[in-house]
């Protein structure tokens, strides 16, 4: 495998948010790229002029962005084989299919759907073997003139050789030989004279002399009508490597009913982009050794195409959990804690001034909610109870805590006491604790859980006297009058 001056390119279609298997092959492209001093090449196939949207291109960019790919020649960059935009190499697809009719090589056809639909049907009801292909390829100069005169709408076909073989040597798969009596006439340009994907994509990657196509498997039927198109132009064939398939739970294809599908999606959830590029680099990939833990740069030494699989891989977000939880702990705290902000805001938990104005205070709740935190959503589960008020208390913890003889008691008392700790931070409330149960022998089972469910509605968190420090000393108070007042109302029900 010859990989010196390697070229890859990732080539999103800008018709909806940046996919899951986009990132897994742009990130594969990536790492080709600068694990073999190459360049990689970012292409936009807006052709699509109805689906694609400007807005697309600059979310796919800001995904990528995000997840830390760059590329070296395309949009923003520029470079020597651009334009970089499909939508503005028009002139060279129509170029390229103007000398395919010339040559011969394609044809017009003249039918429109409702006769392709019905004389598909009948082919296919009279147990035709082979792959439909309309008249128009087989007709005389005379019925084209005919026809010509007839309709105004032509879509462009590509006219597949018959009896022959092609054989795509994936780097990943080894040899996969493909029948041309198994492949039909393709459209290369549409009746409104849009070319097609099976043209501008393999055209673009011989002009823009892209050496490896690496993509997902979804395309290997495309490839070898691809590789026909360029042989047929002279132009350069590309080596292919079809990566991975990436499927659910239930194994099937990855798709919108399994959940979050998009990058954006799962940054909304609140994942890094270190544990989503970790995560993606071993759907398809594995360092052949025990590491679990990659930066992109590591993988960018750490990566071989060797040591890709054609294994599909299963998506299992518990991982890409575990790995947020590591990445979490290990990048610098201040990225952590502004992405705390960032959601804190988002999610109205503080408004932009707060944010502000309050920062030291958040600075310590991250701290002491590291270790549960692991993803940002868990802020919602573990550490909303420091931004708004308790609403409800745990049902268990209550049957355990509040249920106790004397439970209304003992947070009556603490509330007493705590109105005296002066100042009130972490060693005096410990003190104050050291002191009741010296004096009156109270335990954790009556001053601090059922103490920590009225003040955070949870029986689990952070160290209690931290919390109640940051909560503040009216916070603290308040809440143990209201469970107080809750559990005297409701004792006979607990
Ligand atoms: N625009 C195509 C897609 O998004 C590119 C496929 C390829 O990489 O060749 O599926």
């Amino acid at each position: 495998m010859d990989l010196n001056n390697v070229r890859t390119r990732f080539a999103p279609s800008p018709t909806g948010r940046f996919h899951f298997g986009n990132a897994n092959t742009a990130l594969f492209n990536w790492l080709i790229a600068r694990r073999y001093g190459g360049v990689v090449v970012l292409r936009m196939e807006d052709t699509d002029t109805e689906r694609s949207t400007k807005e697309y291109e600059r979310l796919i960019i800001a995904d990528l962005e995000w997840l830390g790919i760059d590329w070296d020649e395309g949009p923003m960059k520029g470079g020597e084989f651009g334009p970089y935009y499909q939508s503005e190499r028009g002139g060279i697809y129509e170029g390229y299919t103007k000398q395919l009719l010339e040559s011969g090589a394609a044809y017009k056809c003249y039918c429109t759907k409702e006769e392709l639909d019905h004389a598909r049907e009948e082919a296919r009801s009279s147990g035709s073997p082979d792959v439909f292909n309309c008249g128009c390829r087989a007709m005389s100069d005379d019925e084209k003139i005919k026809k010509e005169s007839e309709r105004d709408a032509f879509s462009v076909r590509f006219m597949t050789p018959k009896n022959d073989k092609i054989v795509l040597n994936d780097l990943l798969r080894g040899p996969i030989e493909f029948d041309t009596n198994d492949i039909d006439d393709f459209i290369i340009a549409r009746s409104d004279g849009s070319p097609t994907f099976l043209l501008t994509n393999a055209v673009d990657d011989a002009l823009m002399k892209i050496t490896h196509v690496v993509r997902g498997e979804d395309h290997i039927s495309n490839t070898p009508k691809q590789m026909l198109v360029n042989r047929t132009l002279g132009l350069h064939v590309p080596e292919y490597l079809h990566t991975a398939m990436i499927l659910g739970q239930d194994r099937t294809k990855l798709s919108k009913r399994h959940g979050a599908v998009s990058v954006f999606q799962f940054r909304e959830k609140g994942y890094l982009p270190e544990s989503m590029v970790n995560y993606l680099a071993f759907l398809g990939w594995n360092p052949k050794d025990d590491r679990e833990f990659f930066t992109i740069r590591e993988l960018a030494e750490a990566f071989s195409i060797e040591a890709m699989s054609k294994a599909p891989s299963v998506f299992d977000e518990a991982r890409l959990h575990y790995l947020n939880a590591y990445w979490m702990k290990t990048i610098d705290r201040s990225r952590v804690v502004k992405m705390w902000v960032d959601y804190l805001v988002e999610r109205g938990y503080v408004t932009a001034d707060e944010s502000e104005t309050k920062r030291g205070w958040i600075e310590r709740i991250v701290e002491i909610s590291a270790e549960r935190v692991k993803i940002l959503s868990d802020i919602d589960e573990y550490a909303d109870f420091f931004f708004k008020d308790v609403e409800s208390y745990d049902e268990k913890g209550t049957k355990k805590h509040f249920s106790k003889e004397n439970a209304a008691d003992n947070i009556a008392l603490v509330k007493s006491e705590l109105a005296a700790v002066e100042p009130f931070n972490h060693d005096g409330i410990e003190k104050m604790y050291v002191r009741l149960k010296e004096e009156k022998g109270l335990g954790a089972n009556q001053t601090i859980h059922p103490v920590r469910l009225a003040l955070t509605g949870k029986t689990f968190g952070p160290s209690l006297f931290e919390l109640m420090e940051l909560l503040g000393q009216d916070v603290c108070l308040a809440r143990l009058d209201r469970a107080e007042k809750y559990i005297r109302e409701t004792s006979a029900t607990l």
